[in-house]
């Protein structure tokens, strides 16, 4: 998920990077990605490059409430400035901003897209509204609490 730098036309451009390999080998991931789009805008002035990214990621994940495997796609945004010129820096202050010692030949955005797929997943991650697997796991439940009834017989025995 390399941005090539130095390849890079000046003003606006759009890239698409669709790789899964980086996702699926990393050992940091729990659950299984299927698929990842990156829809990258890029933005080319002088020394620095305005990214805009929106990430869509797929993937099968355990439902928290049955615990059945479910397919799920998450989204997210990311936006920042990659810039050679540290004066950018005092320029403005209310961006994101990574200085990157110059001139690189190129970007890794894995780490970015990384995060904001993380960061993507909810806590309470289920596969609906209406888990059939957490009903009837419930259901399991209440129907092992249920008293035996001989138990229930033997205890009117000792009442008498
Ligand atoms: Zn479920």
């Amino acid at each position: 998920m390399k941005l090539s730098l130095n390849t890079l036309p000046r003003g606006r451009s759009e890239q698409i990077f669709d790789s899964i390999a980086q996702l699926q080998h990393d050992e940091s991931i729990e659950w299984k990605p299927l698929s990842l789009i990156l829809d990258l805008s890029i933005d080319h002035h002088d020394q620095s490059f305005y990214l805009k990214g929106h990430v869509t990621c797929t993937g099968l994940f355990i439902c928290s409430t049955g615990m059945e495997e479910f397919e799920d796609t998450l989204e997210g945004d990311f936006e920042f400035i990659l810039t050679y010129n540290s004066k950018h820096l005092d320029d403005n202050a209310s961006e994101e901003i990574i200085l990157i010692p110059g001139p690189q030949i190129e970007y890794d955005l894995y780490p970015v897209v990384h995060d904001i797929v993380l960061l993507a997943i909810p806590i309470s991650h289920i596969c609906g509204p209406d888990c059939k697997a957490g009903k009837a796991l419930q259901e399991g439940i209440q129907e092992e609490a249920k008293p035996d009834e001989r138990w229930a017989k033997l205890k009117d025995m000792f009442n008498e």
